[in-house]
């Protein structure tokens, strides 16, 4: 790992008054532990049960969050401990969530993940799916989930003007929704850009970071 990567992203993001989230995914207790003691707070995992076993080993001062595409049956198991959920894309999972916020006797963070990228297979919603989610909110009004923001994953491409664009467009989304529907609610997390596009997504508005190979190296799967 690289702990110089760390602190240079840590002084990079001061300028933009983003938040750091150290993708920790597939990487040892030992290396979370020595950005711990740097003074990481905030870890992001894209395993349920991967994240709940470094829970229970770790810092219960870390604040978790699940970035990555969730399955339903798993919500169960982090919903005692989990800070943030970045992955909603679909109004199924969220009222899952709610169910489970519920249970737990909490109120669960989240953010919408929307569909920015041109490649079919990453995860997120459309638009229409977004008006599904805001009409259930708006008429439900649930109790225990809290949509705190918009997540977004850009196309994996060279070609960095439409890597902007893409963010760019989620931007301006998340501020429509942050001066409309939500604009009652603490709706303010705009998490987009990872290891190899966080400086465009700065750029863009982001103010919070999904960093992972960059600090941890590359993952071995
Ligand atoms: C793995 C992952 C990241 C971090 O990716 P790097 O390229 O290693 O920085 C960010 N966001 C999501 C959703 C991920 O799954």
């Amino acid at each position: 790992m690289n702990i110089e990567a760390y602190h240079q992203i840590v002084n990079e993001l001061k300028g933009f008054d983003a938040q750091l989230v150290a993708v920790s995914k597939t990487k040892p207790v030992e290396d979370i532990q020595s950005l711990l003691n740097e003074g990481q707070l905030v870890f992001g995992e894209n395993k349920v049960q991967e994240m709940t076993a470094k829970h229970e080993e770790l810092d219960k001062n870390i604040q978790w969050h699940m970035i990555g595409h969730l399955q339903r049956n798993k919500v169960k198991y982090m919903a005692p401990y989990v800070s943030l959920i970045h992955g909603i894309d679909s109004l199924r999972l969220l009222k899952e969530v709610n169910k489970q916020g519920e249970k737990a006797g909490r109120k669960l963070n989240c953010l919408l993940q929307m569909h920015i990228a041109e490649e079919e297979s990453k995860f997120g919603l459309s638009r229409e799916e977004l008006d599904e989610i805001l009409q259930y909110l708006d008429a439900e009004k649930p109790a225990h989930v809290q949509v705190s923001g918009l997540m977004g994953m850009a196309t994996n491409t060279a070609n960095q003007p439409q890597v902007s664009k893409e963010f760019t467009g989620l931007r301006k989304l998340y501020d429509e929704l942050k001066a409309g529907p939500f604009s009652a609610s603490g709706f303010e997390v705009l998490s987009m850009g990872m290891s190899g596009d966080y400086p465009l997504a700065l750029e863009a508005g982001s103010n919070m970071v999904r960093v992972g190979s960059k600090i941890f190296g590359a993952r071995n799967y």
